[in-house]
């Protein structure tokens, strides 16, 4: 959900925010510091709400932060995301030195900080039993506790990524870097999971804190996994084109050919695309999903020609295609295979997820141990 642009930058609104804000609002209304003050009913809502407010600002403020000097350095944003969690600043590239993607890092947990003692001044100015100064009071508690949160080494908090710009910076080596703090992320995660759950065992489920570590920790777990998966494949394809990462074509089906034939050389054949040739001409590439188009007919009473995408609606990348805009050409695409044709016309073959997946030096590891058991 879009609520406004600040900057130029959208601010986009996740569900799961709207839930923490009303819990929030609440628990500061009903249980929070405004229990000790004298204050009616209405004015306890009201002041709790407000501070709801400030917190989703505070938090805004932390993602401005990065986005701000992301794009002095000459990154685009495309947005920012507000979640149960906190805020996620969306960047369409990476930082090109280790200095910058510190800098970014940094300055997130910084405004958080300097907010926080901003924030505990005005409580100390406006006197701590009165209402303005409890709410400025929990909101530079909590912004304190935003900023230093988000120092924790585990990628990919900012306190990961500032990890990770150093490590670049001492290796000259930024995969290797990667791979190191990314590592590092993953120990702090299972430390926080474990601790949590000690912690449940202990206290039991009731107290809840210690859920909410397991919760953490397993977020982090999974967020990290994502971004290491990333990197490693972005790492794996460095220097390769749309012909090094293509599957070889399938033998082509003549333009004559029926729907119920093509079916049965997919079933049997396991393609999931094949091309539909004229002669040496390459006419369209017939899919699964394009058996949509039957309609009424059925697949004999139709010409594949009927059925396939042509290639003028076809993406297609040429064999010279650096292999890893190929790869964000798929996923942006949303398609299941992109057809790689030569300034010919020819069809040299399909840029697949399979064909991309394997790649992936991990799942060579997994293949690897598959077939050792077997
Ligand atoms: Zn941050």
């Amino acid at each position: 959900m879009r609520i406004g642009k600040i900057f130029g930058i959208d601010v986009v609104i996740n569900l799961s925010w709207l839930f923490i804000f009303a819990f929030v609002a609440w628990s500061l209304a009903q249980v929070g510091p405004f229990r000790l003050i004298d204050l009616t009913p209405f004015q306890r809502v009201a002041l709790g709400v407000v501070t709801a407010l400030l917190f989703f600002a505070s938090v805004l403020a932390h993602e401005l932060a990065h986005s701000l000097v992301a794009r002095a350095r000459g990154i685009p944003i495309a947005r920012i995301t507000l979640f149960i969690f906190g805020g996620v600043s969306s960047l369409e590239g990476e930082p090109t030195t280790a200095p910058i993607e510190a800098w970014i890092a940094f300055v997130g947990p910084l405004t958080s900080v300097v907010l926080g003692a901003l924030f505990f001044a005005l409580s100390a100015l406006f006197g701590a039993h009165t209402a303005a100064g409890t709410a400025a009071g929990y909101l530079g508690g909590v912004n304190i506790l935003l900023g230093i949160f988000n120092l924790v080494p585990a990628y990919p908090l900012d306190g990961g990524r500032v990890l990770h710009a150093l490590i670049w910076r001492w290796t000259n080596n930024r995969f290797r870097a990667t791979q190191i703090a990314a590592t590092a992320g993953r120990v702090m995660a299972i430390m926080l999971v474990t601790y949590g759950a000690f912690q449940t065992l202990y206290k039991g489920v009731g107290t809840g804190s210690g859920l909410w570590f397991v919760f953490i920790g397993w977020f982090l777990l999974q967020a990290g996994g994502a971004e290491r998966m990333q990197a490693e494949l972005a790492h794996s394809l460095v220097g390769l084109s749309a012909r090094d990462i293509a599957t070889a074509a399938p033998e082509a089906l003549p333009a004559d050919t029926t729907g119920d034939v093509a079916l049965q050389r997919m079933m049997k054949s396991g393609n999931r695309a094949l091309p539909i040739m004229l002669g040496d001409q390459l006419l369209g590439i017939l899919t699964m999903s394009d058996f949509a188009k039957l309609g009424d007919r059925s697949p004999n009473e139709a010409y594949v020609t009927s059925l396939m995408t042509r290639m003028e609606d076809v993406r297609s990348a040429l064999p010279s295609a650096d292999a890893l805009d190929v790869v964000r050409m798929l996923s942006q695409a949303g398609v299941a295979q992109i057809p790689v044709v030569d300034e010919q016309g020819m069809l040299v073959g399909f840029v697949t997820r399979e064909s991309i997946l394997r790649r992936l030096p991990l799942h060579k590891d997994n293949r690897g141990e598959v077939s050792r058991a077997a």
